[in-house]
């Protein structure tokens, strides 16, 4: 493999060639939550979709929930008061009781229902689901995967755009367009949802793709039967807005119609209180204090970012519970190591 080792991968492989990781699996040497999130489940095979967002093969997750069920006691939302006020209680004791994990999947892709769920249920875990109501009520591409779907289809070799968008033209001639796709994603975050919709029309011009018709939305994302099917069977639900975007870019009126819209549709289809909410993208700046002001005013209890680490309970901000992103670059050994030592492995 090319490229210098950081000291993380280097100590990871260490551990795995000493049998490291299993003499820290066998004496829980942490107390503390470890949130992990998660989006698809799968394999993108021929997928013109944003492949990044395939988290594990069906096979590697169920591998993953019987680790996790394993070494920690797995909790749903309803349970995370207790597990905290327990871990505050315990202090810093080395008690495996002491280790909770919760397993969450942001978005509401389609395979969550069709293979994250029969996992979960074989290994009687509760699943924590993070729907953006949006994709559910109208399906339609998400940003991410709309941008992958046009420069995936383009025809043509260079894509230029305006300099506010982008410095210099792009090469579209290898067939892997991966980092195309990477540097449009990038300068996507920052932008407001206003200029969002100009940036996608600017790309699918210049691309001569056309914006992605509806269809290639079909059997995307979950519908709310399948929804209220894995709620009755024990899953939790939480918001994760409606339309996806980052709340920081929004005025704190658009944040607060984001956050309260998807609590109240969710309430209403699955008929119980919805109190959670992940952020869309979930890096520390994509949330803010009107954020914040928003989740008290409309009701939630707790929110849950994406930018890595885990949390020892004394330390919780109730809203900004850390998360570890479980990418599709993540292997067995890495979800082991960050799972065994998460103050070294869980960062980001
Ligand atoms: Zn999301």
């Amino acid at each position: 493999m090319a490229g210098r080792l950081n000291k993380r991968e280097l100590f990871r492989r260490t551990l795995a060639v000493t049998g490291g990781i299993k003499a820290l699996e066998a004496i829980p040497v942490w107390s503390g939550l470890l949130v992990l999130n998660y989006h698809r489940i799968g394999t993108p095979t021929n997928s013109r979709l944003d492949e990044a967002l395939w988290s594990a093969t069906q096979d590697d997750f169920d591998q993953q929930v019987r680790l996790l069920k394993d070494g920690f006691e797995v909790i749903g939302l309803s349970e995370l008061p207790e597990a905290i006020r327990d871990l505050q209680a315990a202090g810093r004791q080395l008690w495996k009781s002491s280790r909770f994990a919760m397993i969450t999947f942001d978005d509401g892709y389609v395979d969550n229902y069709e293979l994250a769920y029969p996992v979960l249920r074989t290994n009687d875990a509760t699943g924590v689901f993070f729907v953006a109501t949006g994709f559910i009520d109208e399906p339609r591409l998400a940003w991410w995967d709309e941008i992958a779907w046009m420069i995936r289809s383009s025809k043509r070799d260079t894509l230029r755009l305006a300099e506010n968008w982008l410095d210099e033209p792009l090469k579209l001639d290898r067939s892997d367009r991966r980092q195309v796709i990477n540097q449009l994603l990038r300068a996507c975050y920052r932008l407001d949802g206003c200029r969002t919709k100009q940036f996608l029309d600017g790309i699918a011009e210049e691309t001569g793709s056309g914006r992605a018709p509806k269809e290639a939305a079909n059997e995307q994302w979950m519908t709310w039967d399948m929804i209220r099917e894995m709620s009755a069977g024990g899953m939790d639900f939480g918001a994760h807005t409606v339309t996806h975007p980052i709340l920081a870019n929004l005025t704190a009126e658009e944040q607060g119609m984001e956050v309260c819209e998807s609590r109240l549709r969710i309430e209403k289809q699955l008929d119980r209180p919805i109190t959670s909410l992940s952020y869309p993208v979930g890096k520390r700046e994509s949330f803010n204090d009107e954020t914040r002001a928003a989740l008290s005013k409309h009701g939630f209890d707790w929110a849950f970012s994406y930018y890595g680490g885990h949390s020892s309970g004394a330390d919780i901000d109730r809203f900004d519970i850390p998360r570890v992103a479980i990418e599709s670059d993540v292997s067995m050994a890495d979800f082991r190591s960050c799972c065994a030592l998460p103050h070294v492995f869980a960062r980001h």
